[in-house]
């Protein structure tokens, strides 16, 4: 079975001469998983369509931000409103702070923010904050986990860093991560260790509080509990990366999904995605004392031409206030859809002998092929590639568009209904079937 991709072809091999790899992202190529990748030329709800008018049940939902689906009314609505009033005037406008209300009202842990263009950014800035208000050096981040592509951060990462099996990068000198210690996730006693080995050197600990960047992998009972407690008592930061989490599992994120077993909030956290409504924002923020440290206010750089952009306010209000109003519907209809498609995904695999973990948290999940539990990306590596690439492209040609890597989280959309559900799990029986040839 062979997709007919004649047209997205032609456009990858003309973007190879003028992008590297064709693309501006390197996951986007569907080197992991082979083949040529469909060039998309518009999504509606669940759905997105390809240059060679095919149609595919999205699940990866552009890496996250679409959780309400795709060209969502409301936020078209008011992307088309803002850009009528100017596309940018780099100076302050009262979108601004209506977003960070509605942010805060969320996140009731971010009592100030600042809105910047990516998730990157979010991060980046977050660590220069923690260093700046400890003056302390050390930042502490876990194997598997991606918070973008700053210099620092760029050590022992998931997404596609982990996707393509390199170390780091290159480019990052030794001495711009000579700080950065890379940890096991959901590992209490190298945290213990690593502060041991740095006393009073430790800025903050960053994590995924669920990690999406390895595949799907819950933190274990305690763990965030364990974290929380071991910074506040060495006087390090915790920082939540919920550029992945925040808004899609629960409101409030990670923080909220796991209040009653984390025993306090994080200092810091770090938004993306969904914040924007996918137009490109993301946040940091925390307690004021240690926002205020950020210029103008203190001593702290930080900046952006973008930032606070009207029409990335626009669409995140639109995003987030929607969201807010059916809070008390979505989030157990994201479940509900979620499960199912996970657990028949899982029942396929079982009827089928094909050894297949699936780690799900709310909407988001991953299917690794490996019959042990995954916890940590040391497990997540012992998964069979060859067998997930397969069975992605198998989806694909069935019509359903899966994270084209094993080290992605897919996403499921409010959009996605029992109609979406039957046509995937449909898909799965005969690609499953597919990985067994
Ligand atoms: N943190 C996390 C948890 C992410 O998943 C990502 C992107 N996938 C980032 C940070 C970086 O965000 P961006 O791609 O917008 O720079």
């Amino acid at each position: 079975m062979a997709l007919p991709l004649t047209r997205s072809k032609a456009l990858q091999r003309r973007a190879e001469t003028l992008l590297p790899g064709g693309v501006d992202s390197p996951v986007r190529a569907f080197r992991a998983v082979g083949g040529d990748p469909p060039f998309l030329v518009s999504a509606k709800g669940a759905y997105l369509s390809d240059a060679d008018g095919n149609r595919y049940i999205d699940l990866f939902g552009s890496w996250g931000p679409m959780l309400l689906g795709h060209a969502f009314p409301p936020a078209v609505e008011a992307i088309r409103e803002a850009a009528g009033h100017s596309a940018s005037f780099g100076a302050s406008t009262a979108a601004e702070a209506d977003l960070a209300e509605l942010v805060q009202l969320c996140f009731p842990s971010i009592q100030k923010l600042r809105f910047v263009s990516s998730g990157t950014e979010a991060c980046m800035s977050a660590i220069r904050l923690a260093r700046g208000f400890t003056g302390r050096p050390f930042v502490i981040k876990f194997e598997g986990c991606y918070h973008g592509h700053a210099d620092a951060l760029l050590v022992k990462a998931g997404s596609g860093v982990a996707t393509f099996g390199i170390p780091g990068s290159a480019g990052v000198p030794n001495e711009t991560v000579m700080h950065t210690l890379a940890l096991p996730y959901n590992d209490l006693s190298a945290v213990e260790a690593a502060f041991a080995a740095h006393p009073e050197l430790v800025a903050c600990v960053i994590l995924e509080p669920v990690v999406g960047n390895a595949g799907t992998i819950a933190p274990l009972p305690g763990y965030l509990k364990g974290l929380r407690e071991i910074t506040r008592k060495h006087g390090a930061l915790l920082i939540f990366d919920e550029v992945m989490t925040g808004f899609r599992l629960a409101p409030g994120g990670a923080q909220e999904l796991f209040a009653d077993e984390l025993g306090g909030a994080p200092d810091l956290t770090t938004l993306g995605k969904i914040i924007g409504g996918g137009l490109p924002v993301g946040a940091f923020g925390g307690r004021a004392e240690i926002m205020d440290y950020l210029a103008p206010l203190g001593p702290v750089y930080q900046a952006g031409t973008l930032s606070g952009n009207p029409l990335a306010m626009a669409a995140g209000i639109a995003t987030l206030r929607s969201l807010l109003e059916q809070r008390e519907t979505i989030y157990t209809r994201l479940e509900a859809t979620t499960a199912a498609i996970v657990e028949g995904i899982a029942r396929l695999a079982v009827e089928r002998g094909i050894a297949l973990t699936t780690n799900r948290v709310g909407s988001m999940f991953t299917c690794f092929f490996t019959p042990s539990a995954v916890t940590d990306f040391t497990t997540a590596s012992h998964s069979d590639t060859a067998a997930f690439a397969r069975f992605h492209r198998a989806m694909l040609e069935r019509g359903v568009w899966l994270p084209p890597s094993q080290f992605e989280a897919a996403f499921v959309s409010t959009e996605h209904g029992p109609a979406e559900v039957d046509a995937i799990l449909a898909a799965a029986a005969e690609a499953l079937h597919e990985v067994q040839k």
